[in-house]
């Protein structure tokens, strides 16, 4: 079905990581005994008055920010109105007409092509409560009522299930940055409604498009988006009319299914928030947010090349997490040279990371530690594999590496004698293969250095095996 294109625009909802909600003093904290973080204005008891949390604007506006945006000096609520048990006022406060930040841009690089997407607008709203259904009865949490959101939306410039996937992976990245969101999707920190139609490849105009609602992880967005993508180009293959309608992701099926049509859809009849005044943000706190913001990832990335001479490849995968970034530069600064400390961070460390399920944060291995070893394995009091085993003892225990490598008497064999003896042992154990070596197979080498090796437990100086072994058998 070439001769199509899709076109995607994102909606995506970031929880703010401030300690209270957004127009309380209730906690934000994630996991408490349902209804434990409530108070009269959260769970909408009439007579009571929001007030606005400073710190959620001052995290909007950092992300607006970051995010090449226009920040409003005067913007405003509006509530939202609509009726479900989750949503105790009956409304639900948000930025309308008048949103805080608007006209902004992320670059993406996905699939050999960067891309510039617009962001339309960032705003503010509450969250609501959470229903729980249980078999006869359905069970309201408020808990979430009332933490603040920030909504992203933007322009429909994507064009790729990979590139939307992609957006959101950079926005994670950049809110995890800024720290105004953890960027957790198994606990809906962050989530994405996906807005998709297809075109004639080439046209300009826009086709009838239709939403994928509350998508929580980059995986589902890529496929809910080829499948509905697919389902699109089929409707207009046959001859039919794409329905404008919100969807569901079924991941278990692996099929959007129809949630409502536009017939269907409410009118929220928004109008401004009577209880709060018009938000006025003037240009100094702008420039006093400006001037802390933190270096991004795509700044960080040039640097690490220019700075440190890495590939573009390393810099792009150290400098997706701050933290990451943050331990790399300490183990530099610490002596370990840029190239060897990438190669084991992206190798031996993010293994054991993965494995683990650990943070680089709260592992026991420090870029101190890393340093330390590296030095053993300069000096050639180790070798790199056993540098490997020490590595990862390390990275368990969080034990200085020259311990490690003292009490478990691994300092590497460099005396020409001993080697020498393992050397003859494994020649005489393998007469056939010293005959073919002999008739020409020269590759049998690494054959022999792999059985010394093994016989030294790893310990025996690889150079020197190599050199012992190419005079006994020349
Ligand atoms: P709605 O009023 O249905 O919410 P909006 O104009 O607010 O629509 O746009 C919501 C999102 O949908 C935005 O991210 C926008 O880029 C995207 N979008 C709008 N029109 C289209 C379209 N025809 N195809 C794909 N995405 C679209
Ligand atoms: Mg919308
Ligand atoms: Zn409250």
């Amino acid at each position: 079905m070439s001769g199509y294109e899709a076109v995607i625009g994102l909606e995506i909802h970031a929880q703010l990581l401030t300690e209270s909600k957004i127009f309380c003093g209730c906690s934000t904290r994630f996991g408490a005994e349902p209804n434990t973080q409530t108070c009269p204005v959260c769970i909408g008891m009439p007579g009571v008055l929001p007030v606005l949390n400073r710190r959620a604007v001052e995290f909007t506006i950092r992300t607006g920010l970051a995010l090449n945006c226009t920040i409003a000096s005067y913007s405003r609520f509006a509530r939202k109105n609509y009726f479900y048990p989750d949503l105790p006022k009956g409304y639900q406060i948000s930025q309308y007409e008048l949103p805080l930040c608007r006209d902004g841009h992320l670059e993406i690089h996905a699939g050999g092509v960067r891309r510039r997407v617009g962001i339309t607008r960032i705003h503010l709203e509450e969250d609501a409560g959470k229903n729980i259904h249980q078999k006869d009865s359905s069970l309201v949490d408020l808990n979430r009522a009332g933490v603040p959101l920030m909504e992203i939306v933007t322009e429909p410039d994507i064009r790729t299930p990979t590139e939307a996937a992609a957006f959101m992976k950079k926005l994670r990245n950049i809110l995890r940055y800024l720290d105004v969101c953890d960027g957790n999707m198994e606990q809906g920190s962050l989530r994405c409604d996906a807005n998709v139609s297809v075109r004639p490849a080439g046209s300009t105009g826009l086709g009838t498009k239709t939403e994928v609602k509350n998508i929580n992880s980059f995986r589902f967005v890529e496929k809910a988006l080829a499948y509905e993508i697919r389902r699109q180009m089929r409707v207009l293959e046959e001859g039919g009319r794409v329905v404008q309608e919100t969807r569901l992701w079924d991941p278990a099926a692996g099929v959007t299914v129809s949630m409502r049509t536009k017939e269907e859809a409410q009118d929220y009849r928004y109008f401004p928030e009577p209880d709060l005044v018009p938000l006025e943000v003037g240009e100094e706190w702008i420039e006093e947010i400006r001037s802390t913001l933190v270096e991004l990832p795509d700044k960080k990335r040039e640097r690490f090349m220019s700075e440190y001479g890495l590939p573009e490849y390393d810099a792009e995968v150290l400098t997706e997490e701050r933290a990451v970034a943050d331990w790399f530069e300490e183990a530099v600064r610490l002596g370990g040279s840029p190239k060897a400390v990438s190669n084991w961070m992206m190798t031996e460390l993010s293994r054991l990371l993965n494995e683990t399920g650990r943070e680089i944060a709260d592992a026991p291995i420090t870029p101190a530690h890393l340093v330390s070893l590296l030095k053993l394995i300069e000096e050639g009091t180790i070798s790199g594999t056993i540098a490997k085993t020490v590595f990862e003892e390390v990275f368990r225990s969080g034990r200085e590496p020259e311990v490690i490598v003292r009490e478990k008497g691994l300092v590497q064999i460099t005396d020409t004698g001993e080697i020498e003896r393992l050397v003859d042992d494994v020649l005489s154990a393998n007469p056939a293969e010293v005959e073919r070596y002999r008739k020409g197979e020269a590759k049998l080498l690494g054959f022999f250095v792999g059985q010394v090796m093994k016989a030294s437990k790893g310990k025996a100086n690889p150079k020197l095996v190599n050199e012992l072994l190419r005079r006994k058998l020349s």
